[in-house]
């Protein structure tokens, strides 16, 4: 068994602010990270990054890179590639898929949160064949085609205006006859012609042989089935916390998101959670770094020492 000040979990934003700044403060801390590489959503986002002050990306990765040259000038350890079978947060230990273990005198949650998946037939089967990844990364593979988005927040509405600047059609599939995307996005997007806007509908499957060749969606009010011939899908639901390792274990809220103190303290002694799975209301870089700073401050000041 190895022990360390800190067990950080998850090496996106906030976990790597966490580590920094518990190496700043002295503390000996480990990052275990699930994924080959650090970063999280920053491997995820392709666009631009222009409100993280003090330095602006062209791309996630971008940023992602700068963090991770500053991380790796502190004595931190860093793990990538590593599953955790089980994390016993009583005993602020963690047992690794292969037996290993790991104990911590605190542990900082900073496992992030995924994209929501519509779970319908076709989800699985025509990733990378026809369902796409990102609209700012995929534009040119849309360009004359025809796509639909499934969502009714501000990631539906903005891919929709980022993909109808190159397909020939876009269509956005919404299970509610209203958006909650905000307003300059749904009136941009309703002052084009090639976006059709498919209201109150549910996603029932999406279709094809070797590539996505259709969708079908069904009426809510009607409950008729409507066929969309399509090339491409994009799916824009939201997000959902990664906290299946903790669930029972932690205060959570009923979506799932750790419930946290100012401090980033969760119900637990010796239990922090900071970034966007503990933050439903604020997922920015940002906020996720600023608690990745508040946990190792309160941690190094109030609770080791
Ligand atoms: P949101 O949580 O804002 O919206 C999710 C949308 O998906 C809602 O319309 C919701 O419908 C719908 N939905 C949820 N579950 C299902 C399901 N199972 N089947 C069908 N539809 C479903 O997520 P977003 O990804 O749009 O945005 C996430 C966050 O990122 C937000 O805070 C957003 O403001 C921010 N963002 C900001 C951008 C910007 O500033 N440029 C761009 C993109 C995102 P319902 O309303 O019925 O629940």
């Amino acid at each position: 068994m190895s022990n360390y000040d800190v067990i950080i979990i998850g090496g996106g934003p906030g976990g790597l602010s966490a580590a920094f700044w518990c190496a700043e403060l002295g503390l000996k801390a480990i990052i275990l990270e699930r994924e080959a590489v650090t970063g999280g959503q920053l491997l995820r986002t392709f666009g631009d990054i222009k409100n993280y002050l003090g330095v602006a990306s062209a791309r996630g990765s971008e940023l992602r890179d700068i963090f991770l040259r500053q991380v790796e000038t502190k004595d931190v350890v860093l793990r990538t590639g590593v599953e955790i079978e089980t994390a016993y947060l009583v005993e602020r230990k963690v047992v690794l898929a292969g037996g290993e273990e790991i104990r911590g005198e605190s542990v900082i949650i900073a496992t992030g949160v995924r994209r929501r998946k519509l779970n319908v037939p076709g989800e699985d089967a025509f990733r990378g064949k026809g369902i796409l990844e990102s609209g700012v990364r995929d534009q040119d593979q849309v360009a004359g085609k025809r796509v639909v988005i499934v969502g009714g927040g501000d990631a539906a509405l903005e891919n929709a205006l980022i993909l109808g600047a190159k397909a020939e059609k876009v269509f956005v599939v919404h299970r509610r006859d209203e958006f909650t995307a905000r307003k300059e996005f749904i009136e941009q997007a309703e002052a084009m012609d090639n976006i059709e806007f498919v209201l109150s509908s549910n996603f029932a499957a999406i279709v094809g042989n070797e590539h996505v060749d259709g969708v079908d969606v069904r009426d809510n009010t009607t409950g008729a089935t409507l066929h969309i011939p399509v090339d491409a899908v994009l799916v824009r639901i939201g997000v959902e916390p990664n906290t299946e390792l903790f669930r029972g274990q932690i205060g959570t809220d009923k979506a799932g998101y750790i419930c946290i103190e100012a401090n980033c303290a969760t119900d637990l002694i010796g239990i922090f959670a900071i970034g966007d799975v503990a933050n439903p209301l604020s997922q920015t870089i940002n906020s996720a770094a600023g608690q990745g700073a508040t946990s190792a401050k309160i941690i190094a000041y109030n609770f080791i020492k």
